[in-house]
């Protein structure tokens, strides 16, 4: 009979391609540690970005949109998603690059442009008026309809593709019978998305800024009532956003060291397991089988030399 020769799913059968086991170096005995891959899903838009933006383009495509832009810093992982998925969606992208009008294109934007991106410099200070820039007023003048994605891909439609992708984690790695969830913070979208999946007793966020209690709120608030337990940590120790001290430089590459299949970003899913493995380290780590989500954003090395 057929059925006799489907697998037997233990465990470790269930464990698909896009989970992996992995180590850290004061990882107690009989804690558990999983990473889910999302650096391996959507090789155009790796991580969380792909998720962030999915809304946004079916929305822009079925209200018959030509243009679609964004913001975004020269080194964004957000614009390096932004403009390729746009782009092979069929919508042509449009971006708002923040500083003084940059001399040179970084790599990020550079891929951005050979994936058919248009780019307009910005100053710091209109870039900060975000949807009330000069800069927006001037693009949406000169292309007429022009859907806008906010900074980062967030709003209701990054949290609802986020939400999605939550389901489909929960599904692929139920399994594993995790007890928490872990996840690095930017704008917060994708913790909020996974923590409504509701697919997890306990979510940690851990905040790629600093002092980020007003964030931490913000999270609680529109995540509402549900299962799953928040917890959050920012980032107290490494000098805040886009910083790489020693300490930090130095765990990515022991930690590849011990997982040689796995690079982790210097921004977020570094800090990220820097900290949960300090917490480890000082007994603090109270989950036995924790599933860490890998959000990407491997392209922003080059904006640290290497
Ligand atoms: C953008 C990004 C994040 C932050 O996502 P938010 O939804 O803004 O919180 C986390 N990790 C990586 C690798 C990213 O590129």
């Amino acid at each position: 009979m057929l059925m006799a020769k489907l697998p037997i799913h233990t465990a470790a059968s269930m464990t698909n391609a896009l989970v992996d086991t992995i180590q850290l170096p004061n990882q107690p005995t009989g804690v558990e540690l999983y990473l889910y891959r999302g650096d391996k899903e959507h090789p155009d838009a790796p991580g969380n970005k792909w998720h962030k933006l999915k809304h946004h383009l079916q929305r822009a495509l079925w209200e018959g949109y030509t243009y679609i832009a964004t913001f975004g810093g020269p080194y964004s992982n957000h614009i390096h998603a932004f403009a390729s998925s746009c782009s092979k969606a069929g919508l042509m992208p449009l971006v708002v690059v923040r500083g003084e009008t940059a001399p040179q294109l970084t790599p990020t934007l550079k891929d951005a442009v050979a994936a058919g991106a248009i780019l307009f410099p910005s100053l710091r200070k209109d870039y900060r008026l975000g949807l009330n820039a000069s800069v927006k007023a001037a693009i949406d003048q000169e292309y007429g309809r022009v859907y806008w994605v906010p900074e980062g891909g967030g709003g209701d439609l990054g949290v609802q593709g986020c939400r999605d992708w939550g389901y489909e984690i929960g599904q692929r790695t139920q399994a594993l019978g995790c007890d928490a969830w872990a996840v690095a913070a930017g704008t917060g979208t994708t913790a909020i998305g996974l923590a409504q999946a509701q697919q997890v007793e306990n979510l940690c966020i851990f905040s790629a800024l600093q002092g980020a209690s007003v964030q931490h709120q913000q999270i609680v608030e529109q995540v509402g009532q549900g299962k799953t337990c928040l917890s959050f940590w920012d980032d107290d120790w490494n000098g805040g956003f886009g910083k790489l001290s020693d300490s930090l430089r130095q765990f990515i590459e022991v930690f590849h060291e011990l997982n040689p299949s796995v690079r982790l970003d210097p921004i977020y899913t570094g800090k990220a397991l820097y900290k949960i493995n300090a917490l480890m380290g000082s007994g603090r780590w109270q989950y036995t089988r924790t599933l860490m989500i890998h959000t990407g954003g491997l392209q922003g090395w080059r904006g640290f030399n290497g």
